[in-house]
């Protein structure tokens, strides 16, 4: 979808991807398939264009320092640092004055018990810090329970968080670009089903009070790591209207692929603008929008959804269809009813 947006701008794209056969070569003018820490494939790719950008934060950082040293990258390692680790996250959100769950590193059982004992929580959510998507990496942790019988599947450092009994979870988007204009989509309201995205939607009907409170947190994250590029924030919304961060992803997102319709200026527009030092753009939001994620076998059956007015899809191309994979999207489009903080 990046590189789509590339070539409106007539930008050729060359993607560097370890998958044979990915959605974004069939729509790019060159593929390198290789390993990401293959230093000489790396520079063979370097060599061939003016900037580079990625979209997936388990890249090794080691691989955007190499590249670093050839080509600009955007955006840079620091972010995707914290991006990778739940516990560099949290710390680092916590420094810059942006709350999140309460959260222990795992060091052995006693840190799970002092958890429970300090939250007077019944329960706590157990995540590995590094490689954990679609609620894959993490379990649910009961006080009565086998504490070394329950993280036998977690690999690696383990992070304990408080269970937070939120009211609705969203997420906000932003690009900023070298001459530090910044913009924003957003907030949306996320729905999840078995811990994969099922629906955003746009406005998300929340108070103008806490879209300006989301507001404000992602623009802090920017300036602060001095961002050139796009990141996303996903927060969850308590009963009592706080909002806690939960994860940053360096990148565009699932929940605004929306933009791609209702926007004038999608966040894949936005992301090769911010990385290829042109000016970021207003979105110019002129829909609502419902975003429906099309997972494992859904994308077999969207005919009858395509009949609803307003219906657009986005088909990946991937050629495996596999249970939980993402395979695509529609974006349900309606006319335009109230702005968000972001218009
Ligand atoms: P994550 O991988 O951290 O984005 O978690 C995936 C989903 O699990 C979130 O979108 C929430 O729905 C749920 N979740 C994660 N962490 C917590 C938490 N500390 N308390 C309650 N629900 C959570």
């Amino acid at each position: 979808m990046s590189a789509l947006a590339a070539a409106n701008l007539g930008i050729t794209v060359h993607i560097y991807t370890p998958e044979k056969n990915s959605p974004a070569s069939k729509v790019s003018a060159h593929t390198i398939v290789a390993d990401y820490t293959d230093h000489k494939a790396l520079s063979v790719f370097a060599k061939g264009v003016d900037a580079i950008t990625y979209e997936f934060e388990n890249i090794p950082v080691e691989t955007v320092n190499f590249l670093k040293q050839k080509k600009p990258v955007f955006p840079d390692e620091k972010l995707l640092e914290v991006s990778q680790d739940r516990i560099i996250e949290k710390s680092f959100l916590n420094e810059i004055g942006i709350e999140t769950t309460r959260w222990k590193r795992f060091e052995n059982k006693q840190s799970a018990l002092d958890a429970f004992e300090e939250w007077n929580a019944n329960a706590v959510i157990l995540k590995t810090t590094r490689f954990g998507y679609d609620g894959k990496g993490q379990i649910k942790l009961f006080k009565s329970e086998n504490i070394n019988e329950a993280i036998k599947h977690l690999n690696g450092e383990i992070i304990i968080e408080e269970m937070v009994d939120f009211s609705y979870e969203i997420s906000i988007i932003c690009a900023r670009d070298v001459k530090k204009n910044i913009i924003t989509y957003g907030p949306m309201l996320n729905e999840h089903k078995d811990h994969i995205l099922h629906t955003t939607t746009v406005p998300a009907g929340i108070s103008s009070e806490i879209a300006k409170q989301a507001d404000k947190i992602i623009k802090n994250i920017a300036q602060n790591i001095d961002l050139k590029g796009v990141l996303t924030l996903e927060l969850f919304v308590t009963k009592d209207g706080k909002l806690l961060a939960n994860e940053i992803a360096p990148r565009t997102h699932n929940s605004g692929h929306w933009s791609m319709d209702a926007c004038l200026y999608s966040q894949f527009d936005n992301h090769i603008r911010s990385v290829c030092d042109l000016t970021v753009i207003e979105p110019q939001r002129h829909s609502d929008a419902i975003m429906l994620n099309l997972i494992g076998d859904d994308i077999l059956k969207v005919e009858k959804q395509m009949k609803k007015k307003g219906a657009y899809l986005h088909n990946y191309g991937k050629t495996e269809i596999r249970k939980g994979r993402k395979m695509g999207h529609i974006n349900f489009l309606s006319p335009k009813t109230s702005p968000t903080t972001s218009e």
